[in-house]
């Protein structure tokens, strides 16, 4: 049995006064528990609509989101998720904001500290615990978000473009933390990026994603073995083939889009 099954899942956004808007259109998707996925796909296909959709923070116009054998219909506690625009509380300090989902699983305060503690560490922000958010760098402030996420013992991890704001010596350093979180405790992971590099990095499978309407394309499996180096796996020859496929297909998607 997935641990993540989409079927039929049509998403429209309607604008009062404009043509609605169709973000996916009849998306089929099958994910494996301790599977690793990235979503890759042009800017405005869905990708973040079909995140929020397995998050149960958007409710499909059509079709069936299941999670754990359960069909998702209203905010998902299986998952824990790092937004695109961080949405830290600016009110809250950094350890606050990492507290704040284990607060809402009831988890007791000393226990809450503590595993805070332990994943602002994590993510290199030790020494930062009492700074409001405003005062971190953008990269800074979602390694806060990524903390969030990473306190919370959900088995499934959502994380939209998470590292699109950092600088690519800080990406770098974020990506090989992850592979190594991920390869302790093999949580389910959808990423989402629009850097294919990223997504051959990272996952087990590459969801390519066509532009709007959003639909899969097609599902790659990217072989290279874990635990991954980033490095390593840069230097392959089936790297730089796969990013050349993947290069045309999304190329080839724009020009159709285009015309
Ligand atoms: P991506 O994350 O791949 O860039 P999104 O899922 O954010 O794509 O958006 C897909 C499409 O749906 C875009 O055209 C976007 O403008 C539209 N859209 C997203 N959210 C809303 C919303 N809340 N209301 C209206 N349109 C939306
Ligand atoms: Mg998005």
């Amino acid at each position: 049995m997935s641990i993540i099954e989409l079927s039929g899942v049509t998403q429209r956004y309607e604008t009062p006064g404009k043509a609605s808007t169709t973000a996916l259109a009849d998306v089929n998707l099958s994910i494996e528990e301790g599977e690793f996925i990235t979503l890759l796909g042009p800017s405005g296909c869905g990708k973040t609509t079909l995140m929020r959709a397995v998050g149960g923070l958007v409710t499909p116009t059509e079709g069936l989101v299941r999670v754990n054998d359960r069909q998702v219909n209203g905010p998902n506690l299986d998952c824990a998720i790092v937004f695109q625009s961080f949405a830290l509380m600016p009110w809250a300090t950094v350890l606050d904001n990492v507290t704040f989902g284990l607060e809402m699983r009831r988890v007791g305060k000393a226990e809450r500290i503590e595993k805070a503690l332990d994943a602002i560490r994590l993510v290199g922000l030790e020494g930062f615990e009492d700074k409001y958010p405003k005062q971190l760098s953008g990269g800074m402030q979602q390694r806060v978000g990524l903390a969030r996420a990473l306190v919370v013992p959900a088995p499934i991890l959502l994380m939209d473009e998470p590292f699109g704001a950092l600088d690519q010596q800080t990406r770098r350093y974020m990506q090989e933390e992850l592979l190594r979180i991920w390869q302790a405790d093999r949580r389910t992971v959808i990423f989402v990026t629009h850097d294919m590099e990223e997504a051959l990095l990272l996952g087990d499978k590459v969801v390519l994603m066509s532009a709007r309407p959003g639909r899969i394309e097609e599902v790659i499996d990217v072989k290279f073995a874990r635990p991954r180096n980033p490095e390593e796996v840069e230097r392959a020859p089936e790297f730089a083939e796969m990013k050349e496929y993947l290069w045309q297909r999304l190329r080839d998607m724009h020009e159709v889009h285009a015309a």
